[in-house]
């Protein structure tokens, strides 16, 4: 099938794949990941026809989907194993929910707006992605009833690494989150959970919405 640019879904497939390895994605793993997972149905209305494009975009009750290269990075920083246990904070689309699920046991993905954990949890049921379990709440303060987990993404800026999600990871886990002020360009933070403590080390910098307290005025 061509597109209006005359490019085929293959063409397209390729290019997009080809953005994400000139922008430091190496894991065969990831890229497979993320060639199995479109972008395309995680993006409704006036947008959808950018999905492949390597940029965030908007979606419902003013959030975004976050850049395919920042997406397959982050997860590479996660390094995701097929037995890991895995929490999202921030489900947004249900697009960083889905690529994790191809490459984890179970995932748990929680957002405080309650439209768009039902809009993502239809997109997974579509997709037959049944090792996600999406949920409507304030992850800040995490998932305590499916604690520990082997890995934590946070796809908002927090001013420091929430504590109760520190708590939540297990000794050997690795949390991944954008940290600064919401309005500035954060850092994001791998922080590795061992016997002795936490590391952690900066990875580069990126750009989040948020992450806020409570739920959203639709929940
Ligand atoms: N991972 C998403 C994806 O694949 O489309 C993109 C996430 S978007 C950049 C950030 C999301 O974090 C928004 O959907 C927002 O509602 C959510 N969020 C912000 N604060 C939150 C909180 N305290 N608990 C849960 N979700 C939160």
């Amino acid at each position: 099938m061509t597109d209006d640019d005359g490019i085929t879904d293959a063409e397209r497939k390729m290019q997009f794949l080809y953005a994400l390895r000139s922008k430091g994605v190496t894991e065969t793993r990831i890229l497979n990941a993320m060639e199995q997972i479109d972008r395309g149905p995680f993006i409704r209305g006036l947008f959808a026809a950018r999905a492949y494009e390597d940029m965030p975009l908007p979606i419902a009750c003013g959030q975004t989907i976050s850049q395919p290269s920042v997406v397959a990075l982050m997860t590479q920083a996660l390094d995701v194993s097929a037995r890991d246990k895995v929490l999202e904070v921030g489900t947004g689309s249900g697009y960083q929910a889905a690529i994790l699920s191809k490459l984890a046991r179970r995932v748990y993905t929680i957002d405080r707006h309650r439209r768009l954990v039902h809009e993502a949890r239809h997109i997974f049921d579509e997709l037959g992605l049944t090792n996600i379990t999406a949920i409507v709440g304030d992850g800040s303060f995490g998932l305590p009833e499916q604690a520990p987990f082997d890995k934590i993404i946070v796809t908002a800026a927090a001013e420091d690494p929430p504590g109760p999600l520190l708590a939540q990871l297990k000794v050997g886990g690795i949390m991944v989150v954008p940290v600064g002020q919401s309005d500035a360009v954060q850092s994001l933070i791998r922080v590795r959970k061992t016997a002795n403590g936490l590391d952690y080390d900066e990875l580069r910098k990126v750009r989040f919405v948020p992450l806020l307290e409570g739920l959203g005025k639709d929940s």
